[in-house]
């Protein structure tokens, strides 16, 4: 998580234990702990949310906290994401269709609001008589901390070419 990222007011656990009961899942020490590390670290790979579980509940496996993210997922209570070229994350924001904006230098990833509020938000030119129901978006950009990194120390990628190689084919 960077600086830049927006901190939450830790849920109590019995809230958290509801919405997990609301879900239709039974209430475990380790959904709960997985639940409330989601709700402060949104877009979390399961090993980054295996190593803050691990801290809490020094038994628990990454097989264990695998096993909760899928139920998670399937009872609608976490949303997997995944970025080309990157793990699958996961979030609690869920059911609002919104989209997300991710760094291409330092994969830093930030939620944005679906334009329509609802799926899917962009309606395709040629459908295919497919009935469509969801439309994914990956902004791709730099964000704010590697802009401002890379302005400090430009790339040596713009440093132009040594003249060794001058008169090679
Ligand atoms: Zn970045
Ligand atoms: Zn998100």
């Amino acid at each position: 998580m960077t600086n830049a990222e927006r901190v939450k007011v830790a849920e109590p656990s019995s809230a958290l234990a509801d919405s997990i009961r609301a879900s239709g899942l039974k209430v475990t020490a380790p959904r709960l702990a997985v639940l409330r590390v989601l709700d402060q670290a949104p877009h979390s790979t399961a090993e980054r949310l295996f190593v803050a579980v691990r801290a809490e509940l020094p038994g628990t496996s990454l097989q264990a906290v695998y096993g909760v993210l899928a139920a998670f997922a399937g009872a609608g209570i976490a949303r997997k994401i995944e970025p080309a070229g990157s793990p699958a994350l996961f979030e609690r924001r869920v059911g609002d269709n919104h989209h997300h904006i991710v760094c291409t230098r330092c994969s830093a990833v930030r939620d944005v609001d679906c334009a329509v509020g609802e799926a899917p938000c962009l309606t395709p030119a040629h459908d295919s008589g497919f009935a469509v129901h969801t439309a994914e978006v990956t902004y791709w950009g730099l964000c704010p901390d590697c802009q401002a990194a890379t302005a400090a120390a430009p790339s040596t990628l713009s440093i132009p070419a040594p003249l060794s190689n001058k008169g090679a084919r």
